[in-house]
């Protein structure tokens, strides 16, 4: 394996533009794998089942939780959330990096988890709460009650901001996403997320004593 997959987790208040920056990463890396998240929310219109989430009972929810299989959960605006294990180890062994949107305690967790050299946590922030406000209801997705309940909670989650490695600011899209690109570059060099160096630099000893 010439490189082993990082865990790329993405936060921000709802509405700061974590979706669209997902989705330009899509389209910069297709290899890049999404984790796709387990909820006991009920789906929103349009959203599929084994695409945006998938949507789970209470009950499954928590044996996934009892038996393992998540590699983190969180109740958040009143339901549970979790990010699969199965699919994330099997990513990062294939040497493809995994992007999580999730909130702040799921970015504790798996910071603190077996997998934590391999984590790479970005908190996306909004050029100011007003902005904030007319993104979500541009984004025109949600009631103006569940507007009113995210802008409550965005401030949770912003306070957050300094357990993160990176804090982008998302004000020109474009600039975001491609300093985004340039991080995720970055961090891929890691010594960590090489494991072929050993092998390599064993071959350069081999060859110098040879010559010496
Ligand atoms: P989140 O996933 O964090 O809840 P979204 O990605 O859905 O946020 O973005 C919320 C809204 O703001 C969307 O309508 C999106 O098109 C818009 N948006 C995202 N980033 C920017 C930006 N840098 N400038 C202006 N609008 C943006
Ligand atoms: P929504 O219901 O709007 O899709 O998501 C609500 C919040 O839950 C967002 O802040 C999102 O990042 C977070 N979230 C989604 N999936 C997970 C998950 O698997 N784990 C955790 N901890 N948070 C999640």
């Amino acid at each position: 394996m010439d490189r082993r997959g990082l865990l790329i987790i993405l936060s921000s208040p709802s509405g700061a533009g974590k979706s669209t920056l997902a989705g330009r990463l899509r389209e910069w890396d297709p290899s890049i794998r999404f984790s796709v998240s387990a909820t006991t929310r009920a789906p929103r219109p349009g959203e599929e089942d084994g695409d945006h989430y998938h949507f789970v009972g209470e009950d499954a929810f928590k044996r996934m939780v009892a038996e393992g299989d998540m590699l983190e959960h969180a109740f958040v605006f009143g339901n549970f959330y979790g990010s699969p294990r199965g699919p994330v180890e099997d990513a990062i062994n294939d040497g493809c990096d995994v992007l999580f949107d999730i909130d702040w305690q799921g970015a504790q967790q798996i910071a603190n988890s077996a997998l934590k050299d391999h984590v790479l946590r970005i908190f996306v922030l909004p050029p100011s709460i007003a902005e904030l406000r007319r993104r979500l209801e541009a984004r025109a997705q949600d009631d103006a009650d569940t507007i009113a309940r995210r802008m409550t909670r965005s401030w949770d989650e912003i306070s957050h901001w300094d357990a993160y490695d990176y804090v982008l600011v998302n004000d020109d899209l474009d600039k975001t996403a491609a300093t985004l690109e340039t991080i995720i570059s970055a961090e891929r060099l890691r010594r960590a997320q090489q494991p072929g160096l050993m092998e390599h630099v064993r071959g350069l000893q081999a060859e110098f004593e040879e010559g010496s």
